[in-house]
């Protein structure tokens, strides 16, 4: 259906192609051939990306503020400690996530193929993002303190600006053996394991740009409890056994609590599922969707603070099996290779965009 182009006119959803329409979200589209400058400004009009753009865009700066109060402690090393390496990679993980989220809103309707390409990106971030957390639990939030049965002392210190970490223990030889045992299998297959899930992620996610498009909001919903589920297990396992310091599990509870509620406008596209067409710039389901997911993060990002903050204290009565201080491969080495797996995944279901496009036009040149 040809489209004459209306400057400064937001189009209804019937004079838009159906693929970037969004259910119960009647007007307030953009002409999907907008140019670079045009996106632009349209972050400062009333369309219906505008409150999907800055609710991710703004998060940006909250995050940040919270990330960096972390270095104003007094006691904590410097910032380019390999402490903390695993802590500036879930900052990469959110970081990238919230950014280009934002990108994606603000840019997908330069074309059809722009933004096919802006909503797999967008997968692949929030997949880096699952990584950069499993990395910042394994090391924060390690269920080692959980292998108790001894009697010891596990301490990290700060010395003249270094963090060390000392253990002095004593237990019995057979709670040691099977308290390895775990502590291998974790260790072993933690990472790992993340990384795949966050790979499968990306490829479901994106496939259902192309196909089960009528199942698109459930599948992409569902598809994220796996690696939620994955990269929790730190989490999950020191719940049940402990130790458990005082706000491990609130932050945690409340963690899960956003993304259910998130999930749940995701799915459910409430509030205008129940009145099509007043929602359509302000209030839908997507803006509160981001609003959730970047609540849920913040309470990630506190519970993880505060396991930092606690490391010195709470590490007593466990086995002499910390993981090994993070090394650039383990952390920076780790996301550099998934994000290089993620951009293949994007460029062939990018480079199936561009084909399906080819096909369609020579038909539309036959007929
Ligand atoms: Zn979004």
């Amino acid at each position: 259906m040809p489209v004459k182009r209306r400057n400064s006119h937001l189009l209804r959803h019937t004079e838009v192609p159906a693929r970037v329409t969004e259910s119960f979200i009647l007007s307030g589209y953009r002409f999907p051939n907008y140019s670079f400058l045009e996106c632009l400004v349209s972050a400062f009009q009333p369309t219906n990306e505008t409150g999907n753009f800055w609710t991710h865009f703004l998060a940006v700066f909250v995050f940040a503020f919270n990330f960096l109060e972390l270095f104003w402690w007094d006691w904590t090393p410097s910032v380019s400690h390999p402490f903390f390496y695993p802590f500036w990679n879930y900052f990469i993980g959110v970081f990238g996530l919230l950014m280009v989220s934002s990108m994606a809103h603000l840019f997908n309707s330069m074309s059809l193929l722009i933004r096919e390409i802006c909503f797999f990106i967008d997968y692949g971030t929030i997949s880096a993002y699952t990584v950069g957390s499993s990395l910042a639990y394994f090391y924060y939030i390690h269920p080692k303190p959980a292998f108790t049965n001894g009697n010891a002392s596990d301490t990290w210190m700060l010395k003249d600006d270094t963090y060390e970490h000392s253990v002095v223990m004593q237990y019995p030889l057979q709670d040691a053996k099977d308290a390895l045992l775990k502590f291998s299998f974790f260790e072993t297959f933690y990472i790992p394991s993340a990384c795949l899930v966050a790979l499968i992620c990306t490829m479901a996610c994106c496939n259902t740009r192309q196909r089960w498009r009528r199942y698109r909001y459930v599948i992409r919903t569902l598809v994220f409890i796996l690696p939620f589920t994955v990269a929790s297990t730190p989490i999950f396992y020191r719940l049940y056994v402990g130790p458990v310091n005082g706000t491990l599990a609130s932050f945690f509870l409340r963690h899960c609590f956003w993304l259910v509620v998130s999930a749940v406008f995701n799915i459910s596209k409430i509030p205008e599922r129940f009145s099509p067409g007043k929602f359509d710039i302000w209030g839908h389901s997507h803006q509160w969707f981001h609003f959730c997911t970047f609540m849920s993060i913040l309470d990630e990002l506190h519970m993880i603070k505060a396991e930092i903050h606690g490391l010195p204290t709470i590490r007593e009565s466990t086995l002499n099996l910390q993981p090994a201080l993070p090394t650039l491969w383990s952390t920076y080495g780790v996301m550099f290779a998934l994000q290089c797996c993620i951009a293949g995944i994007i460029f062939c279901f990018g480079m199936r965009v561009v084909m399906d496009n080819k096909k369609g036009t020579e038909k539309k040149k036959m007929s």
